[in-house]
């Protein structure tokens, strides 16, 4: 991993906070250039990173080579190696400087019906290779509709929670709540700081409650300070306006 050249704010319980981009499938080389240049010099209040479409990865190290912003991917295999045509290992991110990998996104999730005993198998892929795991989780509307929203973070939290303490406290949690993403639809700071709380707790059962745990969910310059007034979001996971130098150094500023 890069050094870290600004002072990162640290937030409640001493956790420094954290912004995340997911550039989800966008980009091209010249776009890219750009919004990784507007990147490199910021100082920022809050450790940012890039997870970035696997061809970028190479771009990304080199374009963030000695700053402060780190990057990674969006995916990994549950394999080190081997005949897995199309899929990329732990160890192939962590020979591209890869600080972090997203497992479990809902887009994920939902469209390649990946389970929650796989997303835990990926984000144990990812820790032996020396990537910290941003494990995704959260609820779809009608599971918040039927008062389900806690009961399925739980759920897809239990594999990850039984590979223990030790594993559990090198990697961060993002709540992203499936109908918040990419629909301009918030969470309000209650409503986040709810789930988060008893993300919390999960996570204090096994000893690991020191841990980020991010929001994503739509949000942008306008809404993060409001989000992150609360006491166990400790920075964001951020989608679309992570494609906006502007609007992701804000929610980072
Ligand atoms: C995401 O893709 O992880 C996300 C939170 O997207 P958006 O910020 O666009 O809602």
């Amino acid at each position: 991993m890069n050094a870290i050249a600004t002072n990162p704010t640290t937030v409640t319980g001493g956790r420094t906070r954290l912004v995340i981009g997911n550039w989800k499938m966008h980009g091209n080389l010249a776009d890219n250039a750009a919004l990784l240049a507007a990147l490199r010099p910021a100082t920022l209040t809050a450790r940012i990173a890039v997870c970035v479409p696997f061809p970028y990865l190479a771009q990304a190290a080199e374009a963030l080579k000695g700053s402060a912003v780190t990057w990674g991917a969006q995916d990994v295999s549950v394999h080190a190696q081997g005949a897995y045509t199309g899929e990329v290992s732990a160890p192939m991110l962590k020979d591209f400087g890869c600080a972090w990998v997203l497992v479990g996104h809902s887009e994920r999730r939902s469209m390649h019906a990946e389970s929650d005993q796989l997303v835990a198998d990926k984000a144990k892929a990812a820790l032996a290779a020396g990537v910290t795991p941003v494990v995704c989780v959260g609820e779809s509307l009608a599971e918040r509709d039927a008062g389900q929203a806690v009961a399925v973070i739980q759920r897809q939290l239990a594999p990850v929670l039984a590979l223990g303490a030790q594993a559990v406290c090198q990697m961060v949690i993002a709540y992203e709540p499936v109908w918040a993403i990419g629909t301009g639809r918030t969470a309000s700071p209650e409503q986040a700081q709810e789930v988060h709380a008893a993300i919390r707790a999960a996570l204090d059962g096994i000893g690991a409650g020191g841990i980020q745990i991010l929001y994503g969910g739509s949000v942008k310059g306008a809404n993060a300070a409001s989000l992150f007034s609360m006491p166990d979001i400790d920075g964001a996971l951020v989608g679309g306006a992570s494609l906006v130098a502007d609007e992701f150094l804000r929610i980072a500023a």
